[in-house]
């Protein structure tokens, strides 16, 4: 038969170089990946392990770990060498524990502009040693930790200070031609976020990794991240993402591939459309949408799943399915591709969706 077009996006990628971190491009081509961070004592091996395993179960392409002692530079080697998504390791103060990451094999090092200063002299070795390694960098200006001068002289960390000490980091690695960098420009604040990853885009071609810094708690950090994430990645700008919430951080990998997958940048997976329901409803939709969505989880297949309180919208949003429920009189209409297969009890409607689910995830190509 004819290949299946890709699904539609709303705007072709913006055209930046592609670096590596470790395995996974970022850049030009190069699938959005989405990143998140362990919230573990990095020093503690097994337990940083452990999580970044999550992570990865969950979808993850790339994790970071901080490294503010001497211990947490010490267990980086056996971190990276036993993750298996790439490693970056976070580093604002020491120059010293930079190094120590190249050295222990991270796929990438991030640094901080604010603080860089005081390593100037120090550029061209951390660019030397990441050319020798392979490593790239992120250089991640942060509106909590700009640089003081340029506080001084827009007031505070505005759009045009974060993109000002962005360009002249980048301008401190490019004059010892090192170019596999990416850059952030983080504030807490999606409008001037946006603001700032918008002039940042004008200026150059670096591949540019999205955030929303100090994002807040799930409700609110996923909402102020999607809004961001969401104005720009519609103007094809980012090329790896990290949401930012104060919650475990297999939550942020949930989101961060959500909010790709609705803008047509992953492929869709398991999708449930369910109503809001209203006052026709003639079954708990709350509930049912809920216990599909737990007996589907984890399938691997892009499955739309419909799930309708009633019969007047449910078999016309069925048809748009590849499986569907309409409920009423205590039994629901069962659909695959818009046929009516069968009507089942409402008690046995969950049950019956995950079986018929099981039956098409068999039949179609796993990619
Ligand atoms: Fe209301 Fe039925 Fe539409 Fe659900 S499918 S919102 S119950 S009309």
């Amino acid at each position: 038969g004819m290949p299946a077009l890709p699904p539609p996006t709303l705007a072709p990628r913006r055209k930046t170089r592609q670096i590596k971190v470790g395995s996974v491009l970022v850049g030009g081509d190069a699938p959005v990946s989405v990143q998140s961070m362990t919230t573990t004592p990095t020093n503690d091996v097994n337990k940083t392990l452990q999580q970044i395993a999550e992570l990865t179960a969950a979808g993850c392409d790339i994790v970071r770990v901080a490294c503010p002692r001497q211990e947490d530079a010490d267990a980086l080697a056996e971190i990276a060498q036993h993750s298996q998504i790439p490693v970056i390791a976070d580093i604002h103060f020491q120059p010293g524990y930079v190094f120590a990451a190249i050295e222990a094999g991270c796929a990438a090092v991030r640094v901080n502009p604010g603080n860089i200063r005081k390593f100037d002299d120090q550029v061209k070795q951390i660019a030397q040693a990441a050319k020798d390694h392979g490593t790239s960098l992120r250089i991640g200006v942060n509106a909590g930790s700009l640089d003081k001068r340029l506080l001084e002289k827009y007031g505070k960390a505005t759009p045009e200070a974060l993109v000002e000490s962005a360009v002249w980091e980048a301008s401190l690695f490019e004059e010892h031609d090192f170019h596999d960098f990416k850059i952030s420009v983080k504030h807490n604040d999606p409008v001037v976020m946006v603001q700032a990853y918008q002039m940042l885009a004008e200026r150059g071609d670096w591949p540019l990794h999205l955030g929303v810094t100090e994002a807040g708690p799930a409700f609110q950090g996923t909402i102020k991240s999607s809004v961001a994430f969401g104005a720009l990645l519609s103007q094809g700008i980012g090329d790896t993402i990290r949401v930012s919430l104060s919650a475990p951080p297999v939550e942020e990998v949930k989101v961060g591939l959500q909010i790709l997958q609705s803008l047509n940048l992953r492929e869709r997976k398991l999708e449930i459309v369910s109503c809001p329901s209203c006052g026709r409803a003639q079954v708990d939709v709350y509930t049912l949408a809920e216990q599909v969505t737990a007996g589907l989880e984890g399938m691997e297949v892009p499955l739309r799943v419909a799930v309708m309180g009633c019969v007047v919208n449910g078999p016309g949003e069925a048809r748009e399915a590849d499986l569907g429920v309409a409920s009423g009189n205590g039994k629901g209409q069962i659909f695959v591709k818009g046929e009516v297969i069968k009507t089942v009890p409402e008690s046995a409607i969950v049950e019956t969706l995950i079986e018929e689910a099981m039956r098409i995830a068999e039949t179609m190509e796993t990619p």
